[in-house]
């Protein structure tokens, strides 16, 4: 396959080339309630090349491989019409590797009817739980994907990347009040732990019955602790997506905010994606141009200092490359994504940062939320709310809102308890979702947060 790639780039006349095939075999299955409401299984092939001609992109998508020269004279073509400057991308050392996954039980031999019996099985927990479950939905999910990648400057990667996933949604009820809990996990492992989950459907179950006893909260300003389900979305959501230098790259007022050496928390916040993190599902040895991952610090000891980039926007704004250029599939370029992001742990255990609060409230899991640039809105699964240092009752629909900088500066506490989240779900940008990712954090405690009632 290398040489095959190698030769359809020779003589081409564009300052950078590369071409990605890949090919994947898929299947889902999904109950709601009792019922198998759905059931797929898929193969598919396609590729992509992306051209480079005087600062102008060339990409076109293809389902025939028979057709990759054509389309690469295609691809020549656009970014030809396009292009008016120079070529720019950062410099990086050409790789030839294999990336393939060591693992047991590979979802590809296990058969649809015993896929079918997991997910169903699943589907009888929650349902059977309580009299108070109305209704549920459990969906599966498995994916493995073959990708070569060769650029005209010598470049060549095979990855063979297998995915999973499953989520469990419990619906309960008592009389008009409805309540809603979902679990879910993703994996780049094997079959074995779709198979250990009954305490996760029964969990979902467990905390949608609960809800219905659940007070609203209360609306005011409250001094709020995160579990690190919710630290980790709010890391990624409020933040991380203000660190990728392509949409920062765009936004000079964003930029402004978002300049370097600026303070933006307290000595112990930092804040670190780091795709060369082994077996996560943001993980992987090299993006999806073919740069090496890495730690990449955004928060060091309180201070804005880096961002992600992919090898044009590295040049373009004069910083290093981070190896954070990741493509959903073969219909998409790759664009600049997170990877694992979390909150590095601090020094005192979680219980600890209740001893002091006279009234907040403890928010957990995460049911929904949006971010505008710096402003952001965060619904919590669960919560309880914090009287005198102890957790006293259990509330419910509670939303945090505010802006991401006085939210940074507002986090007094930084539990030692590190939670890295590898949730079914996926990050989206750009059409590209649900792209794999996980995020993470310690239990952190922040200052006056705004919560009101969903
Ligand atoms: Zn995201």
């Amino acid at each position: 396959m290398q040489n095959r790639l190698n030769d359809a780039l020779s003589g081409q006349s564009a300052d950078y080339l590369e071409i990605r095939l890949e090919e994947f075999e898929a299947n889902s299955i999904r109950f709601q309630g009792k019922d198998m409401e759905r059931i797929s299984s898929s193969q598919e092939r396609g590729g992509n090349v992306r051209a480079l001609v005087r600062g102008g992109w060339g990409f076109v998508t293809f389902n025939r491989w028979e057709e990759l020269d054509e389309k690469i004279k295609e691809a020549i073509e656009i970014a030809t019409l396009i292009g008016e400057k120079k070529s720019e991308l950062a410099p990086i050392e050409p790789v030839e590797a294999e990336l393939i996954p060591q693992y047991e039980n590979d979802f590809r031999q296990i058969s649809l009817k015993e896929k079918t019996d997991t997910v169903k099985n699943y589907s009888n927990i929650i349902m059977n739980f309580s009299p108070r479950i109305q209704s549920s939905i459990v969906d599966y999910s498995d994916r493995y994907t073959i990708t070569h990648f060769v650029n005209s400057e010598g470049t060549y990667i095979k990855k063979e990347h297998p995915y999973l996933s499953l989520h469990f949604t419990a619906i309960a009820r008592e009389g008009d009040d409805v309540q809603m809990a979902s679990e879910s996990i993703g994996s780049s492992k094997g079959y074995t732990q779709a198979e250990r989950l009954s305490p996760l459907a029964q969990k979902a179950a467990q905390r949608a019955v609960n809800l219905l006893q659940a007070k609203p909260v209360p609306g005011g300003q409250y001094t709020v602790i995160l579990d690190p389900v919710l630290a980790g979305v709010f890391i990624h959501e409020a933040f991380g997506h203000l660190s990728e230098a392509d949409f920062l790259y765009e936004d000079p007022r964003m930029q402004q905010l978002m300049t370097l050496g600026k303070k933006v928390g307290s000595q112990e916040l930092n804040v670190v994606d780091d795709g060369s993190l082994s077996g996560l599902l943001g993980s992987s040895q090299y993006d999806d141009e073919g740069v090496p991952t890495r730690k990449n610090y955004l928060i060091r000891d309180g201070v804005l200092t880096g961002r992600l980039h992919s090898r044009e926007t590295a040049v373009k704004m004069g910083e290093e490359v981070t190896g954070n250029a990741r493509a959903l599939n073969y219909h998409f370029k790759p664009i600049v994504r997170m990877t694992n992001t979390y909150i590095e742990r601090g020094k005192i255990p979680y219980e600890e940062l209740f001893n002091d609060v006279k009234k907040g409230i403890y928010a957990r899991q995460f049911y929904g939320g949006n971010t505008t640039f710096e402003q952001f809105t965060f619904s919590a699964g669960e919560g309880y709310l914090i009287e005198k240092g102890r957790i006293t009752e259990q509330l419910r629909d509670i939303t945090l809102t505010g802006n991401l900088f006085e939210t940074l500066h507002h986090i007094d506490g930084i539990a030692s308890d590190l939670d890295i989240i590898q949730s079914g779900g996926g990050c989206g940008k750009g059409g590209q979702h649900p792209l794999p990712v996980t995020f993470g954090s310690p239990h952190i405690r922040i200052k006056n947060v705004v919560v009101g009632g969903r």
